[in-house]
């Protein structure tokens, strides 16, 4: 026995300094997160997307007047269920309609009210920093144009919309230090132009998003139920940054950093802290902006130069969306419930639950990270602005081999430092990045550091 503890004793010695992330990840788990785990449930998403489903159609050219068929319907009873839920919290939640006249386009025939549905939930210490996450709540058939036929859209995309919906039931009995948007939006299939307004709003008002994530198609279609991947979602994170500058490109060029967007470290993030709280479902990140052939709400974020990512089943199935409801040859066509696994979509849930949770518990992001140029050394030396979170403990310097796709190692440094060099380790033959933790352990994404003198 007292052999054991001194082994044990030297072991964490040795690795107490520098550590594994995958040690440090198991680190003590948040209470409230693991209660709004069990707090999720299916059987309120399965709800949400049956009455979704029942406006026959959400088409966003549809009836916007009727208050049992049409988009119209569907914006009215979402934004009921805010207000309710934001009744339930003392009125914790702003719930608005945000709507604006969409011009002709493509797929707008005619000039056309849009309105994003949408509730905050504003954070106590740092409310300027902002989280966004999504579900459009339009849906088509085979013709995105075809404003009468039935268009359930149950798994494209009232599975992303009911789990909007569940995140503010939960998340809004809690109070997190940044603020949590918790939005729906028309137009995806018109041209993604609903999440297109808000990301352009965002920067005329100088909002601070820090984080968005579009869910589209998260119902597990359960004709995949047998698939190898059934117990993981995709989370599809760009490499390039859409919004990337000539200068930027130039660097990225000579030195490297094409897996380093700030969306990627995003990704990467949300799969660390899934890890540490989820045991039978998994984030599956994808290294690429979208599936071919297709886009998402994310887009526009990514474009506007905020950090942003898809999340979106693992193996679809075509016949389920985007189709007129029909049997042709003995095949059924159609994005109906009967092929949506709603304990699926919970898990797809709680997924996004505990990656918001830890960023707007977590402090900001390190700001002016830099990777310093100014000698030929084969120390790396780093620098950051001092975080201004009264509850920041310090900071983690992580770094990887250069054909890693993932951090796997770290360093903490106190929140007195703003400068870190990295002995005998050559800024040539490693990635580096600085996150920011604070006093009970959480963490901010990493930022990637940028070449400065
Ligand atoms: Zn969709």
């Amino acid at each position: 026995m007292k052999i054991k503890i001194l082994f044990v004793l030297s072991l964490c010695l040795c690795v107490s300094a520098v550590n594994s992330l995958a040690q440090k990840q198991n680190a003590k788990p948040n209470a409230e997160v693991q209660k709004m785990i069990k707090e999720i449930e299916a059987k309120n998403i399965e709800a949400s997307i049956r009455k979704l489903v029942s406006f026959g159609t959400r088409n966003t050219l549809s009836e916007q007047d009727n208050p049992t068929r049409g988009i119209g319907a569907a914006r009215d009873w979402i934004f009921a269920e805010f207000q309710k839920i934001s009744d339930a919290c003392a009125g914790c939640l702003t719930v608005e309609k945000q709507t604006f006249l969409q011009p002709k386009a493509p797929r707008i025939p005619e000039p056309t009210n849009l309105t994003n549905v949408i509730a905050t939930l504003k954070g106590t210490t740092d409310p300027s920093r902002v989280y966004v996450v999504s579900g459009h709540y339009d849906s088509m058939c085979t013709s995105p144009t075809d404003a009468k036929c039935d268009a359930p859209g149950a798994n494209d995309d009232a599975s992303g919309t009911a789990a909007v919906i569940e995140l503010a039931r939960v998340m809004s009995k809690r109070k997190f230090d940044a603020t949590i948007v918790f939005m729906t939006v028309p137009g995806e299939e018109q041209g993604l132009l609903g999440a297109r307004y808000f990301a352009e709003q965002a920067v005329q008002t100088k909002m601070n998003i820090e984080g968005m994530f579009t869910n589209d198609i998260i119902g597990g279609v359960t004709t995949q139920k047998n698939s190898a991947n059934r117990n993981k979602v995709r989370v599809f994170s760009e490499g390039v940054p859409s919004n990337e500058t000539e200068a930027e490109g130039n660097t990225r060029r000579s030195v490297g950093g094409e897996n380093d967007s700030s969306s990627r470290q995003l990704a990467r993030f949300i799969k660390e802290q899934s890890d540490r709280y989820l045991k039978n479902f998994s984030v599956w990140m994808i290294y690429r902006r979208d599936r071919y052939l297709r886009g998402g709400d994310h887009i526009p974020f990514l474009e506007k130069g905020f950090t942003a990512v898809r999340i979106t089943e693992s193996d679809e199935d075509y016949t389920h969306q985007h189709q007129n409801v029909r049997t042709e040859n003995g095949v059924f066509y159609g994005d109906t419930p009967e092929y949506v696994d709603f304990e699926y979509v919970a898990n797809v849930t709680r997924v996004n639950m505990i990656a918001l949770a830890s960023l707007a518990l977590a402090p900001a992001k390190p700001k002016n990270v830099g990777i310093v140029t100014a000698r030929l050394t084969n120390d790396t030396d780093l620098k950051w602005d001092a975080g201004q979170d009264p509850n920041l403990a310090g900071y983690e310097v992580v770094w990887r081999e250069t054909t890693s796709a993932v951090w796997t190692n770290s360093v903490f440094v106190p929140a007195t430092a703003t400068t870190y060099t990295a002995k005998a380790m050559s800024k040539d033959n490693y990635f580096f990045g600085v996150r920011a933790v604070d006093k009970d352990g959480n963490k901010s994404p990493v930022v990637y550091p940028r070449p400065m003198r």
